[in-house]
């Protein structure tokens, strides 16, 4: 078995940043990625508030800078889907679908992934009108009406690019008030094509096989309305990825895992960086910094224990 001073799984900013510093203080370091370096920020269009881009700067490109960073250093990549920790600072063993790594620190950086809403049919009506992705999926509905659910900065992100692509857009909203960015909120309700639909929950997805209109039902009156939409877009919050960390590591009620300022779990030798984090701030910039201290951490942790 390979055993590295230093496992970063998850190749995001938090966990590129942290094997880079890592890496750079002279450690072994292995780095898992799913598929693609990058993580979220791949599915985002463009990072307006990252530093050094006052013009902003598309996802992908960013993602690109990240990953080119790490190219010609010395850190192991695998692709494989690590599924559990075990053991103790200084030995651990990562079990992966590529068999055991052992590891002297794990950085846990593993993002997070969309919320479902939890209606009925959603799962079958994913990828038949149902997304939870607008760069992804977006293109499909060129010219369709489509619907987006949600408040927070990535509902207003995606119905900022969404608009410009779809005809008419519903953006639903359970409160009268958005949780998103404000500079969002004035350019959504510029939009001509975008209908803000408040106070109002989903309440049903219809069609089959295909998505052909959704129900929505007012939060003031109990009214009900269809909505005749090819595409939802959800976008109600996130959940960690956090499955393969030990119970041992404390988690705050959303399941996020919680460390002190120094990124370090309840965990001795398991620390995390970025969305997988019980944080207030979850921004490309801040999965960075998080990164950034989790390697320092992790590196006196590895001098302390003469590693
Ligand atoms: P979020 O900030 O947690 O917002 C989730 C939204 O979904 C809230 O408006 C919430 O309503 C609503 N919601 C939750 N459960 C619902 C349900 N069952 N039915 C209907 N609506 C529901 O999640 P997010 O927008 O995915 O963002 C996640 C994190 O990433 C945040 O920290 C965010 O700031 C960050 N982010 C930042 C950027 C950026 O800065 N450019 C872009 C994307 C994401 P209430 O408001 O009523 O609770």
């Amino acid at each position: 078995m390979d055993t590295f001073d230093a496992a970063v799984v998850g190749a995001g900013p938090a966990g590129i940043t942290a094997a880079l510093y890592l890496v750079r203080s002279g450690r072994s370091v292995i780095l898992f990625e799913k598929l693609t370096p990058g993580g979220q920020v791949l599915l985002t269009d463009a990072m307006e508030n990252y530093p050094g881009f006052p013009k902003g700067i598309k996802g992908w490109e960013l993602a690109d800078a990240f990953n080119a960073h790490l190219e010609g250093l010395a850190v192991t990549r695998s692709t494989a889907d690590v599924t559990g920790i075990a053991g103790q600072a200084g030995a651990f063993e990562l079990a992966t679908s590529a068999g055991p790594v052992g590891a002297k620190t794990v950085v846990v950086a593993s993002g997070a992934r969309h919320r479902q809403l939890g209606l009925e049919g959603e799962d079958r009506l994913r990828g038949r009108g149902v997304s939870y992705c607008a760069i992804c999926d977006g293109n499909f509905f060129r010219g369709l009406p489509v619907a987006v659910v949600g408040g927070g900065n990535s509902a207003l992100e995606e119905s900022l690019y969404l608009s410009k692509i779809v005809s008419k857009l519903y953006l639903v909203h359970r409160r009268d008030e958005f949780r998103g960015a404000g500079v969002y909120q004035d350019r959504i309700r510029q939009c001509p094509n975008v209908e803000l639909v408040l106070s109002s929950t989903v309440e049903s997805l219809n069609g089959d096989p295909d998505l052909k209109s959704v129900t929505v039902k007012s939060r003031k009156d109990g009214s009900t309305r269809e909505l005749a939409v090819d595409g939802l877009f959800v976008f109600v919050g996130t959940l960690p990825n956090a499955e393969f960390v030990p119970e041992a590591c404390a988690r705050d009620k959303g399941g996020f895992l919680v460390t002190d300022v120094e990124m370090r779990t309840s965990v001795p030798g398991i620390f995390a960086a970025g969305d997988v984090r019980s944080k207030l701030c979850r921004q490309v910039v801040t999965a960075a910094g998080d990164g950034a201290t989790a390697a320092q951490a992790a590196n006196l942790l590895l001098e302390e224990l003469h590693a």
